[in-house]
C-alpha cells in the first residue's frame, strides 16, 4: 500500500521505519524492510530482510532488537490484493539468488502470464503475491546481461529493471535493490504514484510526498513509465525508452 526508500551515507533502518509510520494512515496488513549492509565497502554487500505481520511496532520491535545495517534500503506497507495478509506474502520479495529484493505497490495485472513463464524455466515462487514475479524477472535479466560481459554495477541494474517494466501490465510502482550494486536504489512508475525526495546526500523516494516532509522539502513525482536511479550522489531520472530526463524538482516551502 506503501513505498518508502532511501539511500544515502547514514544508517537507514530508522528512517525505513520512520517513513513507513508516515505512510500508515494508508492503511495495511503487514510491513517489511530490506537493507544492504554493504560489509567493507566491498562490491558485494549483504542483503538483510525483516518483515512482520500486523501493525507496524511488530516490525519496528523487530528492527530495535536487531537493527539491520545498511546505508540503502527499501520498505513497504502491504494492504493485500493477492495472497493472504501473512508473514511470506509480505514485502520485500527476493529473485531466486536470494541477492535482488523489491518492493511493489499496486498491482501486476499479468502476474498469472509472467508467473507460468518463470515455472516453464523452473523457478519457483514461494508466495502467492502478483509481486514475487518481479525480482525473478530482474535477475533473469541480469543473468543475461552478466553472461553477455556486463558487470554487476548499477547501470545493469537499471537497464534489468528498465527492461521488466516493459513486460508487466498494471497500475503499480516499485523500488528495487541488488547486493551486488550496493550503492544503488533504482524505483519506477507505473501508474501508481511516487514521489523523489532530494536531501542533503540523501536521496528518497515514496509513494506520497507526506511521507517524504521530515525528510526533505525538494520534491519531484515521476511520470507514469519513468525510472530512476537513485545513489549517494544524485538522481538520475529516466523515461520509458530509457532516456535520461531532466526536470527541475519544486520546493515545498514548510514541508520539512
Ligand atoms: N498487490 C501487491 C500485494 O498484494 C501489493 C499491494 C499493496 O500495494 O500493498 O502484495
Amino acid at each position: 500500500c506503501g513505498i518508502f526508500a532511501v539511500i544515502g551515507s547514514r544508517e537507514v533502518s530508522s528512517l525505513l521505519i520512520d517513513g513507513l509510520r508516515k505512510l500508515e494512515y494508508r492503511g495495511y496488513d503487514s510491513a517489511g524492510i530490506a537493507t544492504i549492509d554493504n560489509l567493507n565497502n566491498d562490491q558485494i554487500g549483504q542483503l538483510n530482510v525483516t518483515k512482520a505481520k500486523g501493525k507496524l511496532i511488530n516490525l519496528s520491535n523487530l528492527i530495535k532488537k536487531k537493527p539491520p545495517k545498511g546505508h540503502v534500503g527499501i520498505a513497504h506497507t502491504r494492504w493485500a490484493t493477492h495472497g493472504k495478509p501473512n508473514e511470506r506474502n509480505a514485502h520485500p520479495h527476493l529473485d531466486f539468488s536470494g541477492q535482488i529484493a523489491v518492493v511493489q505497490n499496486g498491482i501486476i495485472e499479468n502476474y498469472r502470464d509472467l508467473s507460468n513463464s518463470l515455472k516453464l524455466k523452473g523457478i519457483k515462487l514461494t508466495s502467492e503475491t502478483d509481486t514475487e514475479i518481479i525480482p525473478h524477472l530482474i535477475g533473469l535479466e541480469i543473468e543475461h546481461y552478466l553472461a553477455n560481459g556486463l558487470s554487476p554495477n548499477e547501470q545493469t541494474l537499471l537497464i534489468a529493471v528498465q527492461k521488466v517494466l516493459t513486460l508487466l501490465e498494471g497500475t503499480y510502482s516499485i523500488a528495487v535493490i541488488w547486493s551486488k550494486a550496493p550503492n544503488a536504489l533504482v524505483v519506477a512508475r507505473g501508474q501508481a504514484p511516487l514521489v523523489l525526495g532530494f536531501g542533503e546526500g540523501e536521496f528518497f523516494c515514496a509513494s506520497d510526498t507526506p511521507a517524504l516532509t521530515g525528510f526533505t522539502r525538494t520534491f519531484l513525482p515521476l511520470r507514469d513509465h519513468e525510472s530512476a536511479l537513485l545513489t549517494p550522489l544524485g538522481i538520475e531520472l529516466y523515461d520509458d525508452d530509457g532516456k535520461r530526463q531532466h526536470r527541475a524538482p519544486s520546493i515545498i516551502e514548510g514541508a520539512e
